[in-house]
Order: C-alpha cells, then sequence, then structure tokens
C-alpha cells in the first residue's frame, strides 16, 4: 500500500514527508495501524545524526498512537478498530519477558533498533524499489500507517482522545523511572537532571509521590520555569558550576535519589556528588553508544551510593500505562501540559522548536 511517511535522509537533514510503499502482507504477529498521532522524542534526533547505529534513509518515530486495521495471524490479544498506545517492543517469550521484566527482552535491541520487521526479514518500507530503514520499536510512526507487533501495543478505551496519549516512551520512562524504579515517599528528596519530555514527566511523578523537595536541574530558563509549575520546588541552572553544592545545600546534606533525564554523561558526576549516604541515582538519558562518563570511584564507596540503569521507566507498559491514564484522568497526573500539537506537514517546524527548547514534547498529527 502507498502510505505517507517522513524520511530522515542523512544527520542534520530536515525530514521530507513523501508517498512511500509498505509491504502490508502482514506475518505472524504484525498489525496494521492507522497512525492517529505520534510525539517527537530526543531518541529519533539521535538516530537522525547517526548516534544510534540504524539504516538511512529511515522513516522514524516510536511514540505513535493508532488504530487497528488489520491483524496478521497468531495475534491474540488484538482486534480490529482496538485504540492503541504503541511502546516499546518485545518478544513476549525470553526469560525477561516472562519473568515480568519486558523492558530487558532478549530481542529488545533488535526490535527497536535493527530496522528489520519482527521476524527478522528486511524493511517493509520501500521508496522507488529501494529499502528505507524503519521499523524503530516496530513502528516508525512518523507516518499515516505503520505494522507495529501484538507486543508493542497496549489497547485502550476508544472514548479518548487518542492524539493526547502519546505516552509510550519519553512520558513512560520518566514517570516509570520515578514509579518503578526510585519508588520515593513523601519524605524523599529527588533532583531530576534534564527538564524535557522524560524529566519533565519524572518531576510530574515526583510530585504525585508527594516528594517533599524536588529540584529541577536544567539550562533552558522557560525550561525551567515550566519545571517549577509542575511540581518542582526549587530550579537550578545546569550550567553553573556548583550544582552538586547548590543540591546539598537544598536538601541539608543531599538528596536521596538524583534522576539523570538528559542525554548527557557529563551529568553523572554531579548527580552522584548532590546525593545523601545511601542515595541512589538512576541513568535514563542516553547520550548515544561508545561515550563514556567518569566520576570519582571512592565518592560512590564510602557512603554507599548507587548507580541504577533504567530503560524504559522499568514498565510493564500494559499495566503501567493505564495508571498513567487513570492519574491523569483524576487531574493527578498533568502530562498534557508538557505536549505542543502540529501537522504532520510541519514535522520541521516541531523538531527545531524542541532543539531550541522552546517545546518540551512536540506532537505530529496525522
Ligand atoms: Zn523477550
Ligand atoms: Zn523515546
Amino acid at each position: 500500500m502507498r502510505i505517507r511517511a517522513a524520511v530522515a535522509e542523512s544527520p542534520g537533514a530536515p525530514m521530507t514527508i513523501e508517498d512511500v510503499e509498505l509491504d502490508d502482507q502482514l506475518r505472524d504477529k504484525e498489525l496494521l495501524v492507522r497512525v492517529v498521532a505520534c510525539a517527537i522524542c530526543k531518541a529519533d534526533l539521535l538516530v537522525r545524526d547517526k548516534r544510534v547505529p540504524f539504516p538511512l534513509p529511515a522513516v522514524l518515530g516510536h511514540e505513535g498512537v493508532g488504530v487497528v486495521e488489520r491483524v496478521g495471524a497468531n495475534v491474540d490479544t488484538v482486534n480490529v478498530g482496538d485504540h492503541v498506545i504503541m511502546t516499546f517492543p518485545n518478544d513476549g517469550t525470553c526469560g525477561h519477558c516472562l519473568g515480568g521484566q519486558p523492558r530487558w527482552c532478549d530481542a529488545g535491541e533488535r526490535l527497536m533498533w535493527g530496522g528489520t520487521r519482527f521476524d527478522g526479514s528486511e524493511s517493509a518500507l520501500k521508496r522507488n524499489g529501494k529499502a528505507l530503514g524503519g521499523h524503530m520499536f516496530q513502528q516508525s510512526a512518523f507516518a499515516t500507517h505503520v505494522i507495529a507487533i501484538e507486543h508493542n501495543v497496549v489497547v485502550v478505551a476508544s472514548g479518548l482522545p487518542l492524539e493526547q496519549y502519546v505516552i509510550g516512551c519519553g512520558v513512560m520512562t520518566g514517570a516509570g523511572g520515578v514509579l518503578n524504579t526510585l519508588k520515593p515517599n513523601a519524605d524523599s528528596t529527588i533532583a531530576v537532571f534534564g527538564a524535557g519530555g522524560v524529566g519533565a514527566s519524572a518531576i510530574l511523578a515526583a510530585k504525585m509521590s508527594g516528594c517533599r523537595q524536588i529540584i529541577a536541574v536544567e539550562p533552558y530558563e522557560n525550561r525551567r520555569d515550566i519545571a517549577l509549575e509542575l511540581g518542582a520546588t526549587h530550579s537550578i541552572d545546569s550550567r553553573d558550576h556548583d550544582v552538586a553544592e547548590q543540591i546539598r545545600r537544598i536538601t541539608g546534606g543531599g538528596a536521596d535519589f538524583a534522576l539523570c533525564c538528559a542525554p548527557d554523561e557529563k551529568v553523572l558526576s554531579p548527580a552522584l556528588g548532590a546525593l545523601a549516604a545511601g542515595g541512589t541515582v538512576g541513568v535514563i538519558g542516553d547520550p548515544g553508544v561508545g561515550i563514556d562518563a567518569s566520576f570519582e570511584i571512592s565518592t560512590i564507596i564510602g557512603v554507599g551510593k548507587t548507580i541504577h540503569g533504567i530503560n524504559g521507566g522499568e514498565s510493564v507498559a500494559r499495566n503501567f500505562l493505564p495508571r498513567l491514564i487513570d492519574a491523569h484522568q483524576r487531574g493527578l497526573f498533568p502530562f498534557d501540559r508538557i505536549l505542543k500539537q502540529y501537522a504532520f506537514d510541519d514535522i520541521n517546524t516541531a523538531i527545531s522548536d524542541m532543539e531550541a527548547g522552546t517545546v518540551i514534547k512536540p506532537v505530529l498529527v496525522m
């Protein structure tokens, strides 16, 4: 079938919306989804810029929502007409999936970044007869239609305004890093490094957890202001030379938790320095493959600090996304305040607004 899709040609280049071919002969576990909307996440830009290995030119996008139009063979839990949020893919069959940690799925890397279909065969996307990279997170949802899989969708009530619930990656990851991994309580103090889509969602989750102090560390002033509106009790310019000292002063000795949401290896050291004894740093933001971070080892040993890597907010999406939707509907998790909608055709404006820091999370409405 012919679809419209945004093609990323090369690092830094604008995307071009074109008619491309999608091989819609569905295979086992595949679904054809009409995309209603897709948010833009930092990872899309890292892929576009070749900081994550992925075949370009390609169709990106991995925070899609839409309506299931057809299902392939052996799809047991999704039906034609279902409204779905697309999220991280997994195979549903490996030890980690069966053990309740689908975010660590043995096939996860290939299904997210391999550029191939669920069965491992070449991309279903073609332009002028030549294969295009696709299937990012088994979506590539900067497009009017995608081939998704049974194990990357969460079915939601059909009455929901779907284009609002583009929560399958950044929002889930930031909220999950707080609610599933760090699990702070009303007595906790937490510093969140980076107040983009992931960090802002983490701040909302920290507020929902009742945290006593929530410190947003962020270079853009407008994002610091929004962080304060969302529930941060303090904000710090991440370019200050004494970020760790400021956090220790605010918290009276150090924060219980720090969450590194910015994809920047330089935030790990101040995050560790900001912790109280026994504190934990969660590392969410991935600056790309091959990038090391450094910190002074003796500073974590003497006072028992922990570094915890977090993928996808350690979420079981089919349990966690309905919880976030419910919290949103009760007014406890107003993540819609960080979204801004754009027409699909305006994808390059949306990307440049995000890169300039004037918009936290753009949403393309197809
Ligand atoms: Zn698995
Ligand atoms: Zn993402």
